[in-house]
C-alpha cells in the first residue's frame, strides 16, 4: 500500500493524479508490467502511480507504430506534419505552468529553472522542427529525403519533457513515428505530453509513451521493428546498447555522458565568469550531461578566484523546489545522491580539498549542499568520472596549451567553456577542444537550430539544427 500525498496548491496547478497510463495506439491503457510509483525528491512522498509496459506492451507500441508509419504518417504531406507540430509546440506553451509545476514535483528541478528553460525549450523545439517538415526536400539533405520508420527512444530523468521534445519533435518532422521510453523516476511530464499529442489529433500509433525501467528500454531497442534507435543517457548503458545493436542494421544516435572543462584565462571578466562557472555547474543540481564540472583555473588568478567562487555559492539558495527563490532543487532520487556521496567521499580520500555551501539543506528529501574541491588532480575520481551533481572540481594550469591538454584528458567531450577578453584565444582552442559544442563566455546556452551532441565516448549524432534531421532521414 502506499499513500497518494498531494502538496495541495502545486498539486492542483500541476492538475496532478493519482494515477498515470501509459499511451499506446492513441489511447491510455494500462501496462501489463509492474507500476512504479514516481515520487518527489523534495519530499520523498510518492507522487503517482503509474504503469509500466511488458514485453508485449512494448511489441504492441512497435506494431501501432509501424501502422501509423505505413498507413498515415509516413505518407503524410510535409505541410500536414508540419500543422500537427505546430499545434503541439502551442498546447505546450499553451500548458507551461502545468507542466513547470509537474516537471519541478517530478524531478526536484528548481521551478524558476523548469519555467524557464525546459518547458520554454521543449515548446521551441516542437516549433523549430515543425518548420522543417515541408522543407526537407530542399535542405540540402540528399534527393527524396525518407523517414525511416519507427524510432525507438529511450530518455534520462535530468529533463524530462526537454529530452522527450528533443527526440520526438525531429522524428515526426521527418515523417518517423515513435515508441518512447522516459526514465523511471520521472516519467509525468511525458504522459501530459502524450496527452497533448492525443488532443492535437496526431493519428493514433504516431506516438507512444510506455514508462518503465531498463528492461523496457532493452526490449524497445531490440525490438526488430524499430529503424532507429536514439538513446541519450549514461555512456555505460550507451555501450551496452551500441553492442546490442551492431549488425542489426538500426540506425543509431548516443547521447552520453561528458566531464565538460570550463576554462579561465586570466584576462578574463572575473565575475561575470564567476557567474557563468556556477551556472555551468549548479544549474538543475548538476544533472546536466554538459555541466562544466571541471573547472580549469589560470595559475596567477586562482586563489582570487576560488574566493569569488565560495562567496557566490554560498548564496545560493538550496531548498524546495517549488519556492521561486530557490536556486538549486532537489537530487532527483536516493541512488543519484548515494553517488554523488561515494564520489564527494573519493576526493576526499584522495586529498582533494573539500568546501561546501554552509546553506542549510531541508530535513526531508534528497539534498546536497554545492560542493567545491580545489587541489585537485587529473588522476582522481572526481577529475575523470561525470559525478552528475552538485559539485565541482578545481585544477590549475599556466599557460594556453596547458589548459587544452588538461580539457582534452577525458574519454568524453561533449562541452567545454573559454573565458577570456582575446578573441584569437577562443578560436585557438574552441578548434582545439575536443567537444561537440565550446561556449565563449558563457555556458549551458541552448537553442533548437544549433546542433548538439558529442564526441569520443559522449556519443554519436546530433540533435537540434539541420544537423539533427539527418539522424531521422534516408536519401
Ligand atoms: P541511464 O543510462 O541509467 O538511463 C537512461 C535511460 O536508459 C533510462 O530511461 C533507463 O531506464 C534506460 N535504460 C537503462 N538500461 C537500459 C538498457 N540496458 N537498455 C535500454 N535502456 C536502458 O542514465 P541516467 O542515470 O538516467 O541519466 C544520466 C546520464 O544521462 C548521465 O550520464 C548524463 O550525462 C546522460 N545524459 C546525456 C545527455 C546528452 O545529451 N548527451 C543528456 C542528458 C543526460
Amino acid at each position: 500500500t502506499w499513500e497518494y500525498a498531494p502538496a495541495p496548491e502545486s498539486a492542483a496547478i500541476a492538475n496532478l493524479k493519482p494515477s498515470y497510463r501509459m499511451f499506446v495506439d492513441g489511447e491510455f491503457v494500462e501496462g501489463a508490467g509492474e507500476p512504479l510509483k514516481s515520487v518527489n525528491p523534495a519530499t520523498e512522498e510518492v507522487l503517482a502511480e503509474v504503469s509500466t509496459a511488458s514485453a508485449a506492451d512494448v511489441d504492441r507500441a512497435v506494431k501501432a507504430a509501424r501502422r501509423a508509419h505505413d498507413k498515415t504518417w509516413g505518407r503524410m504531406p510535409g505541410a500536414e506534419r508540419a500543422k500537427y507540430i505546430y499545434r503541439i509546440a502551442r498546447m505546450v506553451a499553451e500548458r507551461a505552468r502545468e507542466l513547470a509545476v509537474l516537471e519541478s514535483l517530478d524531478n526536484g528541478k528548481p521551478i524558476k529553472e523548469a519555467r524557464d528553460t525546459d518547458v520554454p525549450t521543449a515548446a521551441a523545439h516542437f516549433f523549430y522542427h515543425a518548420g522543417w517538415a515541408d522543407k526537407l526536400d530542399y535542405a540540402g539533405l540528399g534527393p527524396d529525403p525518407r523517414p525511416l520508420g519507427v524510432a525507438g527512444q529511450v530518455i534520462p530523468w535530468n529533463f524530462p519533457l526537454l529530452m522527450a521534445s528533443w527526440k520526438i519533435a525531429p522524428a515526426l518532422a521527418c515523417g518517423n513515428t515513435v515508441v518512447l521510453k522516459p526514465a523511471e523516476t520521472t516519467p509525468l511530464t511525458a504522459l501530459v505530453l502524450a496527452e497533448i499529442i492525443q488532443q492535437a489529433e496526431l493519428p493514433p500509433g504516431v506516438v507512444n509513451i510506455i514508462p518503465g525501467a531498463g528492461d523496457v528500454g532493452a526490449e524497445l531497442v531490440n525490438h526488430p521493428g524499430v529503424n532507429k534507435v536514439a538513446f541519450t543517457g549514461s555512456t555505460e548503458v550507451g555501450k551496452v546498447i551500441q553492442s546490442a545493436l551492431a549488425g542489426t542494421g538500426k540506425k543509431l544516435t548516443l547521447e552520453l555522458g561528458g566531464k565538460a572543462a570550463n576554462i579561465v584565462f586570466d584576462d578574463a571578466p572575473l565575475d561575470q565568469a564567476v557567474e557563468g562557472i556556477v551556472n555551468g555547474i549548479f544549474f538543475n543540481q548538476g544533472h546536466v550531461c554538459c555541466a562544466g564540472s571541471r573547472l580549469l583555473l589560470q595559475e596567477s588568478i586562482a586563489e582570487e578566484f576560488l574566493a569569488k567562487l565560495h562567496a557566490r555559492v554560498s548564496t545560493l539558495r538550496v531548498g524546495d523546489p517549488l519556492d521561486k527563490n530557490t536556486d538549486v532543487g532537489a537530487i532527483n532520487s536516493r541512488d543519484q545522491l548515494t553517488k554523488i556521496q561515494d564520489l564527494v567521499a573519493s576526493g576526499e580520500q584522495e586529498g582533494a580539498e573539500r568546501w561546501s555551501s554552509p546553506c542549510p539543506l531541508p530535513d526531508k528529501g534528497f539534498y546536497f549542499a554545492p560542493t567545491v574541491f580545489a587541489n585537485v588532480t587529473q588522476s582522481m575520481r572526481i577529475a575523470r568520472e561525470e559525478i552528475f551533481g552538485p559539485v565541482l572540481s578545481v585544477l590549475t594550469f599556466r599557460t594556453p596549451a596547458e589548459a587544452l591538454a588538461k580539457a582534452n584528458n577525458t574519454p568524453y567531450g561533449l562541452s567545454a567553456g573559454v573565458w577570456t577578453e582575446k578573441g584569437s584565444r577562443i578560436l585557438w582552442m574552441a578548434d582545439r577542444l575536443r567537444a561537440g559544442v565550446v561556449w565563449a563566455n558563457t555556458f549551458n546556452r541552448f537553442d533548437p537550430t544549433a546542433p548538439f551532441g558529442g564526441y569520443q565516448e559522449s556519443g554519436f549524432g546530433r540533435e537540434g539544427g539541420r544537423a539533427g534531421l539527418e539522424a531521422y532521414l534516408d536519401v
